[in-house]
């Protein structure tokens, strides 16, 4: 053992190491389970304009686990890409949010929400994404502008030709984009160019320092003009304080999501919220 593991294995048997790898296992072979255990839900956070009127909502999927508690999406959505579960999840989740669109259409208080769901590349790239997504649409009768699909420019970096098509398929029957986290990534410039996009979410690690960094002040700021002169709409993420909120509306920002607003919660909590 001491011949083949030199200084390196030591690392086998750091017990954090173990636990990590312990820990990330148990997330898999029970996310396997989570769907048919009814162990997953979709909290909704609200979008605002400069008037703190709702315009919509982001659907932010949320998993409880019997023994492990809540499982932050940070901890099973990579696995979830990686496995492939997030196929029937990610479709899980388009179908709960056609179906909570369809509530909404109920009452003139709600009939106007879009309704924003964050959709992994993996996912659209599936053959049967269009007509899949397509079939919930009819199947639920509802508006496809109220639905918006966030995808992340990170993950878009190879096959974009076939995203790109996909995206143009929905987009011809009302159904549009929002670029999530945007400017975290390394390409975002081309995207903007290529991608049919209505909206830019402006990622949330330029919006937490804004009050004392010059040049996030200043990256906003271009971030917003540049959209504006592409008529895309931007909204910034993560806005927290009152503060943040004046900054970005001195600058054109009127979209806004973040805790100042409301944290991601239950669909009841959500319906009181709104009235
Ligand atoms: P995201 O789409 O960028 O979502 C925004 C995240 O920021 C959410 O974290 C939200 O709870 C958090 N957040 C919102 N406002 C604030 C704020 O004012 N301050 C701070 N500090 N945080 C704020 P959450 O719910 O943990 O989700 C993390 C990520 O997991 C999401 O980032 C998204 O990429 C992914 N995700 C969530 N639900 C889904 C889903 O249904 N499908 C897929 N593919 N990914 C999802
Ligand atoms: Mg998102
Ligand atoms: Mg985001
Ligand atoms: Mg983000």
């Amino acid at each position: 053992q001491s011949k083949r593991g030199g200084r390196n294995q030591l690392s086998l048997f750091d017990p954090k190491m173990q636990q990590s790898v312990i820990k990330r296992a148990s997330i898999e072979a029970e996310l396997q389970r989570a769907l048919e255990r009814h162990e997953l839900r979709l909290h909704y956070q609200v979008q605002v304009d400069v008037w703190r009127q709702a315009i919509g909502a982001e659907a932010l999927l949320r998993w409880h686990h019997p023994s492990m508690g809540s499982v932050p999406p940070s901890d099973f959505i990579p696995i979830a890409e990686e496995t492939g579960l997030i196929l029937p999840i990610g479709h899980w989740v388009l179908k709960t949010a056609c179906q909570q669109i369809q509530a909404w259409q109920a009452s003139p208080k709600t009939a106007h929400l879009v309704l924003a769901v964050n959709v992994s590349v993996k996912q659209i790239r599936q053959k049967n994404f269009c007509s899949s997504l397509l079939g919930l649409i009819e199947r639920f009768q509802i508006p496809p502008s109220l639905l918006k699909l966030e995808i992340t420019e990170s993950l878009l970096l190879d096959d974009v030709e076939e995203t790109i098509k996909t995206m143009l398929e929905l987009n011809r029957v009302g159904i549009r984009f929002s670029m999530d986290d945007f400017g975290a990534g390394y390409s975002s410039l081309q995207y903007l160019r290529r991608l049919p996009l209505e909206q830019l979410k402006i990622d949330r690690s330029f919006i937490q320092d804004l009050e004392n960094s010059s040049s996030d002040r200043t990256i906003v700021r271009t971030i917003i003009t540049m959209a504006q002169s592409l008529n895309i709409d931007v909204i910034a993420e993560g806005v927290e304080t009152e503060a943040q909120r004046e900054l970005l509306q001195s600058k054109g920002c009127i979209h806004y999501q973040g805790f100042l607003f409301g944290k991601p919660v239950d669909i009841e909590q959500f319906n009181r919220l709104l009235s």
